[in-house]
């Protein structure tokens, strides 16, 4: 990693019992020996307490890679809580590769995602997305959570808490400030039960906001978090249950690897990126950009809707300014459409 590359980090909402924590320990599981830093802010959830969020899956970690926010809610203590851990995580003599906020269902996400904007942070970390998680088996049921009494018992639990948000509401935000929703126990649901639901949730979230279906909170790397395999990476030797876990995938994603020429205006491609995450439901993009008389190279990043670019450093004298973008979406994705409108002729 380069120095000025910035940090990635994804908040996973949703409430207890929607299966946050599961798609966490699959993420460890799976995580290709990168050093990923852990948030916690859920509380009585299940895996904390049974110690099954034990490490992050690379030997270089240690046991503060994995904070517990266990006194208040995330979003009403960001000054003295969140701010603080993120800058202790930034500072350690080798810092994580990419930060994950488990953030208690009872939290408003909104002031979360703000605190990404603290001079602090913005500097060091790129807020790569909000992933909200519904318990689909709930929602079929008319409810928001499987058990919606023990979530209110946690309410009680916590210390510092400001708002007193009904559960509809906090659902509500929870979907408005998603950049993609996971919904979980789709293998409790039939076809159109997930249709309907899927329907609903689309209509409900920000456009570009994509709805995927998942059993056991399994989901790629590259789909939840952005990250990709890098062969460059020195991995471990891939063990069985790694290649056991592609199987179990039911929802079928296409990636595309597309090489431009350098970007006349950043601006515009950006807006054309933008379309493009709409028109065909692209889950992720990941690229590294050249822009014409600019000696930087252009960071770009986006999850559902959310664009995110910076520059991270100059291009080196030997190196070939070209821009590589990879996308992510479902199987079927319209190559030669997605070409064109990046090259501005959609
Ligand atoms: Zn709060």
């Amino acid at each position: 990693m380069s120095l000025s590359e910035k940090i990635s980090a994804t908040v996973i909402t949703g409430f207890l019992g929607a299966g946050k924590t599961t798609i966490i320990q699959n993420i460890l599981q799976n995580n290709d020996n990168r050093r990923i830093a852990l948030i916690i802010n859920e509380f009585g959830d299940v895996g904390i307490d049974g110690d099954l969020l034990k490490g992050c899956g690379n030997e270089l970690c240690t046991d503060d890679d994995i904070v517990e926010l266990a006194n208040g809610c995330i979003c009403c203590t960001v000054a003295d809580d969140f701010i603080p851990t993120m800058e202790r995580l930034l500072e350690k003599e080798i810092p994580p590769e990419h930060i994950i906020i488990e953030t208690s269902g009872l939290a408003l996400p909104e002031p979360l995602v703000r605190a990404f904007n603290w001079p602090e942070i913005r500097t060091k970390v790129n807020l790569d997305g909000v992933v909200t998680v519904v318990d689909g088996a709930a929602l079929k049921d008319g409810q928001f959570a499987a058990d919606e009494a023990a979530v209110e018992t946690h309410r009680q639990m916590i210390e510092e808490i400001d708002h007193e948000s009904p559960l509809s509401e906090l659902f509500e935000d929870q979907i408005e400030t998603a950049d993609m929703i996971i919904l979980n126990k789709a293998d409790l649901l039939d076809k159109s039960d997930i249709e309907k639901i899927r329907d609903d949730l689309e209509t409900r979230s920000p456009e570009g906001v994509t709805v995927i279906p998942s059993q056991n909170g399994e989901l790629r790397l590259e789909v939840i978090l952005g990250l990709w395999e890098n062969s460059t990476r020195a991995t471990r030797p891939s063990s069985s249950h790694h290649h056991d876990h592609d199987d179990h995938d039911h929802e079928d994603f296409e990636n595309l690897h597309i090489q431009i020429p350098p970007l006349g205006s950043r601006e515009v491609f950006l807006n054309r990126l933008s379309d493009i995450i709409r028109e065909h439901n692209i889950l992720r993009i990941k690229g590294i950009l050249a822009e014409d008389n600019k000696p930087m190279r252009l960071i770009v990043q986006a999850a559902g809707p959310r664009v995110n670019s910076y520059y991270d450093r100059p291009w080196q004298t030997d190196e070939q300014q070209i821009s590589n973008l990879i996308l992510i979406g479902h199987a079927g994705l319209d190559r030669n459409a997605i070409v064109s409108a990046l090259a501005g002729d959609g």
